[in-house]
């Protein structure tokens, strides 16, 4: 019971939350963001996030830590620097599966 539904639509229902101008909207912001210093500063530190290991600069991509889709926002607060396996690992999983993801990495 309960995780028989593994669609990710049945998985996630604040999915339809957000339209797609607003979906734009932080789309946008995001760009703005990405391009401003404070993210190369971000970059700069040539850390993941999420699993804290070095990475440099050019590698690490923008994710949002609550997603856009999931009614997070395009601000400081919820940007962070992830290396490509974190993002990959991020767009792969269930909400469930990434926390999982994360408490294994803290327990490293
Ligand atoms: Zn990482």
């Amino acid at each position: 019971m309960g995780m028989k539904h593994r669609s990710r639509k049945a998985a996630d229902p604040f999915a339809a939350r957000i339209g797609d101008a607003e979906m734009r909207r932080e789309r946008q912001k995001a760009r703005d963001l990405r391009a401003s210093q404070w993210w190369k500063r971000q970059c700069a530190k040539g850390r993941c996030y999420y699993c804290g290991s070095a990475v440099s600069p050019r590698d690490l991509t923008m994710d949002h830590v609550v997603p856009i889709s999931r009614g997070g926002r395009s601000t400081k607060g919820n940007v962070v620097p992830s290396c490509k396996t974190c993002n990959n690992q991020k767009r792969q999983l269930l909400p469930m599966e990434w926390d999982a993801y994360l408490a294994s990495l803290a327990s490293e």
